[in-house]
């Protein structure tokens, strides 16, 4: 008898921590979800505390994100960047935000995508994104704003990327490390962009 009650209880017990471990996971999955959002339209306009620049390795400015970027910010940011002396592919570097609305803006130099070796361009995207999270931290700041980088003129496959950004920018988060960040924004440019976002996000922040 003792021991069907025993094993009554060992069920019991064990059907009890099955649930709470999945309340953890789903109290978990919300506060990440909530620490992420999709914003469709031009990263010049956000007012956060940092937006990410995909700029090229010499800093000075260029097309794309980073042509919007300097024009909205104006002069003083290239002057500030002049200062820099460049930045290596996969590293990332910080300035004010000038003109800007946002008050910081995160320089990142994303691979040019292209044969052979494109799992080193992969960890150099994925080191875009931490580099650039770790930079916001290291500078107390809130929030952080990204582009899809290397995503256009580098010609990063869109749905390679998202993977590799999600799931860096998931990984980071969920750190000691990334504890004290409070939203990441991906910021979405293109309808292509905002299909594979849209599709891929639940995989990697899935709802409660
Ligand atoms: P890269 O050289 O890293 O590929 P690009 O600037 O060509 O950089 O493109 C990076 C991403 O930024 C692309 O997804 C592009 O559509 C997007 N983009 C371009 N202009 C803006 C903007 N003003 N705001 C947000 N995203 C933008």
């Amino acid at each position: 008898v003792s021991s069907i009650a025993t094993l009554g209880q060992m069920y019991k017990d064990g059907l009890l921590k099955a649930a709470a471990k999945e309340n953890v996971k789903r109290s978990v999955n919300k506060a990440l979800l909530e620490r992420v959002s999709l914003f469709r339209g031009d990263i010049v306009k956000l007012e956060v505390d940092s937006i990410v620049n995909a700029a090229n390795k010499s800093l000075l400015g260029g097309g794309g994100v980073d042509g919007a970027i300097h024009a909205a910010a104006g002069p003083k940011l290239v002057a500030e960047c002049r200062q820099l002396n460049g930045c290596e592919t996969g590293q990332s570097k910080i300035t004010r935000g000038y003109n800007l609305p946002s008050a910081h803006v995160i320089h990142t130099v994303g691979p040019v995508y292209g044969l052979p070796d494109i799992e080193t361009k992969a960890a150099q995207l994925s080191s875009c994104y931490k580099t650039s999270l770790q930079l916001a931290v290291e500078n107390s700041l809130k929030h952080i704003a990204f582009p899809c980088i290397s995503t256009g003129i580098y010609g990063y496959p869109i749905e390679d990327a998202t993977h590799i950004a999600l799931k860096t920018v998931r990984d980071f988060i969920e750190s000691e490390e990334g504890s004290k960040l409070e939203r990441v924004i991906f910021v979405i440019w293109t309808p292509r962009d905002k299909g594979v976002y849209e599709t891929l996000l639940p995989e990697y922040f899935p709802p409660a």
